[in-house]
């Protein structure tokens, strides 16, 4: 069995590969951070995503991190990070409500089905392939 090990996303030290897929140092700062949040939230539940990093010094993106992972529960209506399209306030997936439904919309005119279609391509080809080579 070889040592799988891995670039750090987070500081880009080599570190053995784990199930966090962090360092040992980046993970234990990660969890700390955590729990300075969740002690503000359990304090003020309606504070906001850039109150509670002003409050806790986390940085804005841990906390997208955490809110996105779930590690803060969705539950606080105030934690939001921004849009990966627009950049405007969003609590749940990647984008926000207007622009998951733009996206929605302009997928629409594309086949939604592309995997099924990939598999029945492979096998009409490989039973062409058995009878042609029979035929010889
Ligand atoms: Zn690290
Ligand atoms: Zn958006």
């Amino acid at each position: 069995m070889s040592l799988l090990v891995d670039y750090c996303p987070k500081c880009g030290t080599i570190f053995q590969k784990n199930l966090r897929n962090l360092c040992v140092p980046c993970s234990t700062k990660m969890d700390s951070d955590l729990n300075l949040c969740l002690d503000r939230l359990w304090m003020r539940p309606n504070i906001t995503s850039k109150e509670l990093s002003e409050v806790t010094g986390v940085s804005l993106n841990e906390l997208y991190t955490f809110i996105k992972s779930g590690r803060l529960s969705s539950s606080y209506r105030n934690l939001t990070y921004p849009c990966e399209s627009c950049g405007s306030e969003t609590r749940s997936g990647r984008l926000c409500f207007s622009c998951h439904h733009v996206f929605h919309e302009a997928g629409k005119g594309q086949p939604s089905s592309k995997t099924p279609e990939r598999q029945v391509v492979v096998k009409t080809s490989t039973k062409v392939l058995y009878t042609s080579r029979r035929q010889r």
